[in-house]
Order: structure tokens, then C-alpha cells, then sequence
């Protein structure tokens, strides 16, 4: 290891709504049980918004990015021996929690009131270092391409860890994702590579051919046919995965769910679903949502993606413009994930 930098680049926001400046930041070294990472490919994901806004009213300044794949640089005192100097690890929403709650003592610490996220209660990693606490460092297999792993942590854990925990939901099984974006491309993959019926529906014909080559078995035009009816054919959904912040779609999928069936939602949809709550009930149906996940869950992910050949579709830019990649994203024009590269 080279001896470290007193200083180092990251895009840091400075003020609500404004721009990220690109600026040098002092390099503190790791405290106790804290982890220094070099950052190799840090993802960005519509939550930096979060961070732009202040929406969790942390204040500024703020170093974004919540999907980052690097090499480790520095160890604090007290560190776990599996954690080794140069290995290549990953962090992901969850970069801390406290361990003691009921969410976390029952295995959720996704859901602790006392989460440290990422690029939003502690600096991110759209720069070239991050210190993170051990607790929210994943081990990532060597020979992965950092860049394609990043969104991994963020975009497919959320598919991939949402899904694996519909007790429900077997190999075989119908399931739906609406959706073909950041979130649908690897819901897509993942449910075809976890052995499910994988219907896509769209309301673009024109996202056919790529539906199919992600995994598709099935595609719905939504323009010439009626998903409800088509997915009613195959005996109901058992799982419909809303990739899409789009309230009007989600509920009019209720009624698509079959016996036993869970709509789950992983868009950040503000504002209310109108459901048919009958259909719920005569069904055993479902809706939910599902937090991500934490470090074991990013390690799960990386692997069941490297084993089955999962892949992010990215574009990727340099640190300095991160404006560019964060404004392709919001504009929904990345196919299908930004991601910043380091040197
Ligand atoms: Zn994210
Ligand atoms: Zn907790």
C-alpha cells in the first residue's frame, strides 16, 4: 500500500438544491472499526436527490453515493481479521445501525431507526476514498468489474433481496415487472435467473426486443393488450414487482395478483395506491414494499449475480461529471444505471 494522500477529490453537495461542487477533502485516518476504502466505481441513484435536498435534514456539506466498489486502503483499530488490506469490498444504503433494536437483533437492520446511510447520514462514495464503519463493508468476489457491481449494491440487492424474501414465491412461479428501467433491467434478470415466469409488461412496444434479452418469457404491450386479463390467463401473478414510481399503474396491477400473490413495490411512489381491497382478501394478496438490505445481503447479491450472469447495463463518466451522470439518470436517459469510474 502507498502511503495515503492528506487530501482527495469528491462531489460534494454545499447547499440545498445546488449543484455538486468538485472539490478536496481532508483524508482523516480510519477511527476505531472503521474501514478506509479506495474507491474504484461509485453508482449514482436517484436517492443522491436525498442528499441535493437535504430531504433527511442532515445539512451540508454532504458527499453523495451509496453504491460504491473499491479496494481497502486503511484499517481503524479493532477491525474484523476478514477485512484485509487491498481486498475488494462494497457499500450500500445500509453503511450503519445500531445492532441493539428489535429491527436489528431480528435481522433487519435495513430498518433501524438509527441507520447511517450512505451519502446521506455519513459522506459517500463519489470519491476517491470513503470511511465506512465495518458493519457496512461487504466482501466482493475478485475478478467482478467494479463498474457493472456498483448498482449491485444498490438498484439489484433491492430487486434481488425484495424477492428471495417472499416466503410465497416459488421457482416457476408467475412474476411480473413493470417497469424497464434502473430497477426493471435487473428485476428482469434476477427473476428469470431465480427460475420465475418472467412477464414484462410496457407501454412501449419498442422495449420488446430488450425485455427478451434480459429474460423475459413473456411481454406485454400494455398499448394493444390489457395486462390485467393476459396476466388472469397464466392463473394470476405470484409476485409483481412495480419498478416504476407510477401510482396509477401499480394500482390497476392489484387485480392482476393471484392466490397467495404480492405486489412488491420498490419505487418511491409519494402518493396513494387506490386498491381493490377485495381482491386482497378473497386472494390472501398482498402489498409491500422491501428496504434493501446490509452487507450480507450486497454479498449474497454480488455472487448469485456473478454465478447466474446477472450484469448492469452502465454508462459510466468521471468524477468531474458527475452533474452530467446524475442529470442523465433524473432525465430517465441512462441505459441503464450512471456510474463514476476512478483511475
Ligand atoms: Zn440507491
Ligand atoms: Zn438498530
Amino acid at each position: 500500500m502507498s502511503a495515503l494522500p492528506k487530501t482527495f477529490k469528491a462531489a460534494v453537495f454545499t447547499a440545498q438544491g445546488a449543484p455538486a461542487e468538485i472539490k478536496q477533502v481532508e483524508l482523516k485516518p480510519p477511527g476505531d472499526r472503521q474501514v478506509l476504502i479506495k474507491v474504484k466505481a461509485s453508482g449514482v441513484c436517484h436517492s443522491d436527490m436525498f442528499t441535493r435536498y437535504n430531504a433527511y435534514g442532515v445539512g451540508f456539506p454532504r458527499i453523495p453515493g451509496h453504491e460504491v466498489v473499491g479496494n481497502i486502503a486503511a484499517l481503524g483499530t479493532g477491525v474484523d481479521s476478514k477485512f484485509q488490506l487491498g481486498a475488494l469490498v462494497g457499500v450500500g444504503w445500509t453503511a450503519g445501525f445500531c445492532g441493539q433494536c428489535d429491527r436489528c437483533r431480528r435481522g433487519y437492520p435495513a430498518s433501524c431507526p438509527k441507520i447511517a446511510i450512505a451519502g446521506l447520514h455519513i459522506d459517500g462514495g463519489h470519491a476517491e476514498y470513503v470511511t465506512v464503519s465495518e458493519e457496512g463493508v461487504a466482501l466482493l468476489p475478485e475478478g467482478i468489474d467494479p463498474a457493472k457491481a456498483a448498482p449491485l449494491l444498490c438498484a439489484g440487492i433491492t430487486v434481488y433481496n425484495g424477492l428471495r424474501n417472499i416466503k410465497e414465491a416459488m421457482p416457476g412461479d408467475v412474476c411480473v415487472i413493470a417497469g424497464i428501467g434502473g430497477l426493471g433491467h435487473l428485476a428482469i434478470q434476477f427473476a428469470n435467473k431465480s427460475g420465475f415466469k418472467t412477464v414484462v409488461i410496457s407501454s412501449s412496444s419498442s422495449k420488446k426486443d430488450l425485455a427478451v434479452r434480459l429474460g423475459a418469457h413473456v411481454f406485454i404491450d400494455t398499448s394493444a393488450h390489457d395486462s390485467v386479463e393476459e396476466i388472469k390467463k397464466m392463473g394470476g401473478a405470484k409476485v409483481i414487482i412495480i419498478t416504476a414510481p407510477d401510482a396509477k399503474l401499480a394500482s390497476s396491477l392489484v387485480t392482476a395478483l393471484g392466490h397467495m400473490g404480492t405486489m412488491l413495490i420498490l419505487a418511491a411512489i409519494n402518493e396513494p395506491l387506490q386498491v381493490n381491497a377485495v381482491h386482497l382478501l378473497g386472494n390472501a394478496a398482498q402489498i409491500r414494499g422491501w428496504p434493501s438490505g446490509s452487507a450480507v445481503d450486497w454479498e449474497d447479491t454480488v455472487k448469485f449475480a456473478q454465478l447466474s450472469g446477472v450484469e448492469a447495463m452502465v454508462e459510466t463518466f468521471s468524477l468531474e461529471d458527475y452533474e452530467k451522470a446524475y442529470d442523465r439518470m433524473m432525465k430517465n436517459q441512462v441505459r441503464f444505471r450512471s456510474v463514476i469510474t476512478f483511475p
